[in-house]
């Protein structure tokens, strides 16, 4: 049997999921066990695949096999951002923004039902998003947002910098654009709630990890660290190690980002923060920092890119990293001299040239899915209930929509690919170094 090169083991602490009280043992598979369909990845993607397929075929067996546990990969340790709308760079045609409209929208949607129904306390929070500009690259692309925003016909409304500083605290900003319609959440928080309520059907196998699966007569046979899973249908929805499985390599560049934490502020320190209410802020700039303030009054920074072909990114470097997340508070809030980060983590997600998409049948009864680079949460919740539509023949409008997108497209071999990357990232890192 073919054994995957690469198995996801994060060895740093991603502050959501330390947040929150311990889990309940995992449920390890043992043995082998014979089911209808198998999923691996319990991620966004791999998740609403679950909700889906359960609710679709409750006449079957479904299992759901995870390395770690359900939230630990990019879905539960990323800035908690569900996007509606989000575009880098000049506005693009409306067509196909309006398409990925659609798609963003029913991921969100379906994610605020489901949090609704099973009330998961994920500090779900419509507080809008704020854009923020700190520098020259900053200005160019808030602008480019504000007139994306304008051509949709959706709400914004500029801030001066005072403003900025009224509401947050910090002149760091030269002006900010406020828009609405997404929401912030604790992910790691989010996806425990996603995995604790599957439907009946579903059953969730945690520190679980694949280590190798073969085509057999009629069944797929997947090979676990302690058991083995044979079923007749298999999804992949592993993230950036789908192509360890042979799905999509060389069509996407999994690249690292990382995140630090804050405990929840002492009044003092919260004083310093403008009026001291949540807030989300994106850079307007590809490349800037994400900043949130909580619901539980934690700091969070998020910064920084890395390609990262072996992840995950080892904890002395995540460590060093969160050096710099350290920098970018101190250059807003100089008054946070005394508060320090409780964790700081890495993560990686998928890039791909075209903003395409990996999503199908790939073989008989071998099913993929990979979300999409922009708004990759709220994209991949949609993904993953269309791609369980999609093997049960449901046909719809929005499935027709996601299947219409183009292809992820091939990339150029290593090291050219290295070379590439490291040319953009160095361009993109200059451009918006004010913004860190
Ligand atoms: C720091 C950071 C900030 C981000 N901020 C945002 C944001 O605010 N908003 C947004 O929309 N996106 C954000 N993203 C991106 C987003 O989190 C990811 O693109 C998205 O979560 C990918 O979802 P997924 O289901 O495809 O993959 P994952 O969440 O990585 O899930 C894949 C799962 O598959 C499992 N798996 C892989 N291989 C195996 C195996 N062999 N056996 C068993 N299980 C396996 C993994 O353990 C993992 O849990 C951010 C990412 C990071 C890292």
């Amino acid at each position: 049997m073919p054994r995957l090169k690469i198995i996801p083991k994060h060895e740093d602490r991603n502050g959501w999921w330390e947040s929150l009280p311990p889990p309940a043992p995992a449920n390890i598979l043992n043995g082998e066990r014979r089911v209808h369909t198998v999923i691996v990845g319990a991620g966004v993607c791999g998740l609403a695949v679950a909700h889906q397929l359960g609710r679709l075929r409750p006449d079957v067996e479904i299992a759901l096999l995870e390395a770690e546990r359900a939230g630990f990969g990019a879905s539960g340790r990323n800035a908690g951002f569900l996007l509606n709308v989000h575009s880098h760079g000049p506005p693009k045609r409306t067509d196909i923004l309006r398409r990925n409209i659609r798609l963003w929208e029913s991921g969100l949607s379906d994610l605020r039902r489901m949090v609704r129904e099973f009330k998961i306390d994920c500090g779900w929070h419509e507080i809008g998003r704020i854009y923020g500009s700190a520098g020259p690259d900053g200005e160019k692309h808030i602008e480019q947002i504000a007139a994306t925003l304008e051509q949709l016909g959706l709400s914004r409304s500029w801030m001066s910098r005072d403003e900025m500083k009224e509401r947050i605290g910090t002149e760091f900003y030269r002006r900010g654009l406020y828009t609405s319609g997404n929401a912030l959440v604790n992910p790691a928080a989010l996806m425990r709630g996603l995995a604790r309520h599957l439907p009946m059907n579903v059953r969730l196998y945690e520190q679980t990890p694949v280590v190798g699966f073969e085509p057999g007569s009629h069944a797929y046979v997947v090979e676990t660290e302690a058991g083995r899973m044979i079923s007749e249908r298999l999804v992949l929805a592993a993230g950036v190690y789908l192509r360890q499985f042979g799905i999509a390599p060389g069509r996407y560049v999994p690249m690292a980002t990382y995140a630090s934490m804050t405990n929840p502020l002492a009044d003092d320190a919260l004083a310093l923060l403008g009026t001291g209410m949540p807030f989300g802020l994106l850079a307007s700039s590809e490349y800037g920092a994400t900043i949130r303030l909580t619901n539980d009054n934690r700091l969070f920074v998020r910064n920084l890119f890395n390609f990262n072909p072996n992840s995950p990114t080892p904890a002395p470097r995540v460590c060093e990293i969160g050096k710099l997340h350290r920098k970018g508070m101190l250059n807003r809030w100089p008054g946070l001299e005394d508060v320090g980060f409780a964790h700081s983590w890495g993560g990686t997600m998928a890039f791909t040239w075209n903003n395409g998409a990996v999503f199908g049948e790939f073989a008989p009864g071998l099913y993929a899915v990979l979300t999409n680079d922009v708004s990759p949460m709220t994209r991949g919740a949609a993904a993953g209930r269309l791609l369980a539509d999609f093997m049960e023949g449901n046909d719809s409008e929005l499935l027709r929509l996601q299947l219409a997108f183009p292809g992820a497209c091939r990339l150029p071999p290593r090291p050219f690919l290295d070379i590439g990357i490291a040319i953009r990232r160095g361009l993109l890192h200059a451009s918006a170094r004010k913004e860190f």
